[in-house]
């Protein structure tokens, strides 16, 4: 599908649920979210067929999120027949990591291609810190699972938060040097209740290359890319700098969002929805409403705008 600025939009991201296991301080409101009834949240079945649909428009790539889409019961068979439809080449998965350990070798089977694992701190205090309680030990027993099933190249997405984790920028860094990973430094973004508590918190992922500026740039395989890519000399992996704010990568947006409740958004920062569960229920075709989210998706967003965004980000899926 080509949107009205020649966009070849072939990437759809999936929250399968609004739930988690941890409480990230920029992500998940201080009082939780209000927990969607039963009925709210889009089926296997109906999640399968939005997707066959998709794919039959061209969508060749699909990324499952959340909330945690490790906690959502059956994942496993919705990836099995995720992976089965005609003209699929890639299903992702971006996870907490903290229950791969015990679901990568099944991910894998059921046709999971690889993982991007959020992990914004190598330090267990301060991990428990910023997700209220989670166990980091978890995340590394499950990055570690991860390689051995090949569900790679792992990507690392680390949030660059101020007075937090600018510290450890060069520690994340190094991990490349040995290894294929990819760590990509994500700038935090105002959005939800948590607004303001991001914004104080907002650093320019400038401040890498600052610290580190050996880095090379190098061309990024996929064009459709959010980041930016470098290496360290002689490095194994890469590092990806996702400056949503500092400087927008809105030209090569190849996506469309579907969320956990069945809306569909064109536009990570942009409060406009379509409802895409309701004509699923009613049992109406859906195509028109794909095209014309897909025609009408936004050039670019608006974040210096202020524009204020009301989902949250557990809501959304990243
Ligand atoms: N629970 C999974 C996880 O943490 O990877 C998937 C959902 S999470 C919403 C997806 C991604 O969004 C994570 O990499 C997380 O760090 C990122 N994220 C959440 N809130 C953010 C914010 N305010 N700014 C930037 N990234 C954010
Ligand atoms: Fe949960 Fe992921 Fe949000 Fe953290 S970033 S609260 S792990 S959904």
């Amino acid at each position: 599908m080509i949107d009205s600025y020649d966009r070849n939009i072939n990437y759809l991201r999936i929250s399968v649920t609004d739930l988690c296991n941890l409480r990230c301080k920029y992500c998940m409101p201080e009082k939780g979210i209000k927990k969607a009834c039963h009925d709210e949240i889009l089926r296997f079945e109906e999640i399968e067929e939005i997707a066959k649909k998709f794919v039959s428009l061209g969508i060749n790539k699909i990324r499952l999120t959340g909330g945690e889409p490790l906690v959502r019961a059956g994942i496993i068979t919705l990836i099995k027949k995720l992976s089965k439809l005609q003209g699929i080449d890639e299903i992702a998965m971006t996870t907490n990591g903290t229950l791969l350990k015990r679901y990568a070798k099944a991910l894998k089977e059921a046709g999971l291609t690889r993982v991007n694992i959020s992990l914004d701190t190598l330090n267990h205090e301060k991990y428990r810190t910023i997700t209220k309680g989670g166990i980091l030990k978890d995340v590394l027993e499950g990055i570690r699972e991860a390689k051995k099933v090949n569900l790679t190249p792992i990507k690392l997405n680390v949030v660059l938060i101020r007075d937090f984790n600018e510290d450890e920028i060069v520690n994340f860094i190094n991990l490349t040097k040995d290894e294929e990973i990819d760590v990509r430094f994500i700038e935090l973004m105002p959005i939800g209740q948590v607004k303001d508590w991001s914004l104080n918190r907002y650093v320019s992922n400038e401040n890498v290359l600052k610290r580190v500026p050996e880095l090379i740039q190098i061309k990024s395989k996929d064009m459709a890319s959010p980041a930016k890519y470098y290496k360290l000399p002689d490095g194994k992996g890469n590092i990806g700098l996702i400056n949503p704010i500092s400087c927008k990568f809105c030209g090569n947006c190849n996506r469309i969002r579907l969320t956990a409740d069945g809306k569909l958004k064109a536009c990570l920062h942009s409060n406009t929805e379509i409802d895409i569960k309701g004509l699923i229920r009613a049992g109406q075709d859906t195509t028109e409403v794909i095209c014309n989210i897909v025609k009408h998706k936004p050039k670019e967003h608006g974040l210096e705008d202020e524009e204020y965004i009301e989902r949250e980000m557990i809501a959304i899926g990243g």
